[in-house]
């Protein structure tokens, strides 16, 4: 890389709206990292409401540096040179991230086919996950997810793009940008932007709602995509998908097994108060048959 001597880029990893992600290889070592790329000029001129740009990418810094589990991506490094436009995230590289349910670009079709033209549903699906591999993902997530939650860090992006899967087929949380961290015991937070599919019905409103519960909500999205092969919202236009959300009833496939089908059904309870809390997905029956092995 001319920007920093000491990595040279292997390939493009992934693109987002404000960044790109490099593989990296480090020349002496010749240990492989991901390197997260932010154009500070870019960042500082982007406002979403009332959030630059820049603060977030800073929120997302302070996240990762508050964690430090196995199930979520690790930071190894900041480099920020004020005499360098660019700022720079090392973090420890996933390389089984390209599987095909977490193929970013498709999900993201999956995600925002708002489009006019009539679309077929093999153009948004892929070739669903079995339960036991569905489940040991999940597992992995749960453990990610349990553990920023212990933390007082509530996610707010869970979705199937922002897993990313190690060369051994472990499951790490990733993309912390759009996280916020409570302060003790907090639990409520306030209307965020996220990704529409993925939103829980009472975050499609204004006012505060639970955060903990939103990610679950989330992470029960991600598992019905895992077990069906596409997103369980899908419609031709933006603005109903918040309807559906709130309103439509989800059906699960019948060849799933019935206690799939029941978690998937309380993770997807529309009433966050009822919803299922982290404690009690732990033990779920078709949670427990995958520790059972
Ligand atoms: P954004 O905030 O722009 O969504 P992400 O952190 O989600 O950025 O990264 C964008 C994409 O880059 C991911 O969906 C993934 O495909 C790829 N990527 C990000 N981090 C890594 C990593 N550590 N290892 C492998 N691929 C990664
Ligand atoms: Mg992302
Ligand atoms: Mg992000």
């Amino acid at each position: 890389v001319e920007w920093i001597n000491e990595f040279e880029v292997v390939k493009d990893l992934g693109m987002g709206s404000f960044g790109t992600v490099k593989l990296v290889r480090d020349s002496k070592s010749g240990d492989l990292y991901a390197m997260k790329v932010f154009d500070k000029e870019k960042l500082r001129n982007k406002w979403i409401g009332a959030t630059n740009m820049l603060e977030d990418v800073e929120k997302e810094i302070k996240i990762l540096k508050l964690m430090d589990h196995p199930n979520c991506i690790k930071l190894y490094e900041v480099l920020d040179n004020p005499e360098n436009e660019k700022l720079f995230l090392r973090l420890e590289y996933c390389e089984g991230g390209q599987s095909m349910l977490f193929d970013a670009p498709l999900i993201s079709r999956m995600n925002t086919w708002f489009s006019t033209a009539p679309f077929s549903m093999d153009q948004i699906s892929v070739e669903p996950l079995s339960e036991d591999t569905a489940r040991r993902y999940f597992i992995d997530l749960l453990d990610g997810l349990e553990y920023m939650h212990d933390n007082n860090i509530i996610h707010r992006d869970i979705k199937p793009e922002n897993l990313l899967l190690t060369k051994d087929g472990k499951v790490k949380l990733a993309d912390f940008g759009t996280g916020q961290v409570l302060s003790e015991g907090e639990d409520t937070i306030a209307f965020s932007p996220g990704t529409p599919a993925f939103l829980a019905p009472e975050a499609c409103r204004k006012g505060q709602y639970s955060g903990r519960a939103a990610d679950i909500w989330a992470a029960g999205v991600t598992l019905y995509t895992f077990l069906h092969g596409r997103s369980p919202f899908i419609c031709a236009n933006p603005l109903q998908i918040y309807k559906m959300i709130r309103e439509e009833p989800i059906g699960f496939s019948s060849h799933l097994s019935p206690d799939c089908r029941d978690l998937l059904r309380r993770l997807l309870d529309k009433d966050f108060r009822r919803r299922i809390k982290m404690k009690e997905i732990r033990e779920h029956p078709w949670i427990l048959q995958g520790s059972a092995e």
